[in-house]
């Protein structure tokens, strides 16, 4: 097997043009399963961690530009103020020594309808950037996820980085899974509100195809809240939002969980994390 390893993001470019059968590899906590159970051989694999442009992360203007190789340690240690909902479903992945290897990047190219990125990514509205030799291109999150396992990025391309509004308001992250660590979600949910345009997003894991936004239960919940005086959010309101959840996920009976379970857990998590995020709203003007 042929070992690639480029020091620039133009050589890696240029390698991923002209090895197309080459896997990326950045952390390895998706790649060297596949190999050690070798559920997969290929010709070649293409090295990313020595790239120096994709282990940064910046803040350019009201975004953060988070380099495709940035672990979810550092996501945790340096950006819960910017991405709390992202920090918060880094702290849930794997185990210390898989956040300290694992990457936001190599969770959007593994495309897991499981992977805990990808609820807090939804929520936020973020961007994902796909560089070719050709330039770089930004495609909406819920873009990007195309079938399980699947995403937009074409085989030239490489997933450089994720861009995400910094929070202008309270996030959360909730997962449900079989033990309460080193666990693949049974379903995840993620929530941000974002007060400066009196806006909800929502992600969901686990619990579809590919991970997606509950759009319905977003509207329901803009038009309801009371962004002016943040007066409590009225039981009825939490209930029909965590109703709109559960109906807009796909889930399937499998070895995790049933459909009907993570449909339930959905309603639930829905429920909850806009209760937390309703409570640090009022704190906030408080
Ligand atoms: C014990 C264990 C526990 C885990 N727990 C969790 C968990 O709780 N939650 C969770 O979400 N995941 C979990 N995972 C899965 C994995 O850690 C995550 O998906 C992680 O984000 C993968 O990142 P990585 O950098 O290691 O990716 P890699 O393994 O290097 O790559 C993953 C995939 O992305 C592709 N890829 C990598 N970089 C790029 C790039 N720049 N552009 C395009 N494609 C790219 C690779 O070719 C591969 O298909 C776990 C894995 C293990 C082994």
């Amino acid at each position: 097997m042929e070992f690639l390893s480029p020091t620039t993001l133009a050589d890696a470019l240029a390698a991923r043009a002209e090895h197309p059968g080459a896997v990326a590899i950045m952390g390895g906590t998706d790649v060297m399963v596949e190999l050690n159970f070798d559920r997969h051989r290929p010709p070649a694999l293409l090295d990313l961690t020595r790239v120096e442009e994709l282990a940064t992360w910046d803040r350019v203007g009201d975004e953060v530009r988070l380099g495709a190789g940035v672990t979810y340690t550092r996501v945790v240690e340096e950006l819960a103020v910017e991405l709390p909902g992202l920090a918060l479903a880094s702290r849930t992945v794997g185990s210390p020594q898989i956040r300290n290897r694992g990457t936001v990047g190599g969770n959007l190219g593994a495309a897991s309808p499981a992977g805990d990125a990808h609820p807090a990514l939804l929520a936020a509205f973020a961007e994902v950037e796909l560089s070719s030799l050709d330039g770089a291109r930004r495609v909406p999150a819920h873009e990007f996820y195309t079938g399980p396992k699947k995403h937009a990025g074409r085989p030239e391309e490489l997933v450089t980085a994720v861009w995400v509004r910094a929070a202008t308001g309270p996030q959360q992250f909730s997962k449900i899974g079989t033990r309460n660590a080193m666990v693949i979600a049974v379903a995840a949910f993620g929530l941000a509100l974002h007060p400066e345009r009196q806006g909800v997003g929502t992600g969901i894991g686990s619990a579809a195809p590919t991970p997606r936004r509950a759009t319905d239960a977003e509207a329901f919940l803009a038009a309801e809240l009371d962004w002016e005086h943040r007066r409590d959010v009225p039981p009825d309101v939490a209930t029909e939002f965590g109703r709109l959840v559960a109906a807009a996920a796909s889930p399937i009976d499998d070895v995790r969980g049933t459909a009907a379970y993570r449909r339930h857990a959905l309603a639930v998590m829905a429920r909850r994390c806009l209760g937390w995020a309703w409570t640090d709203h009022q704190r906030e003007a408080a």
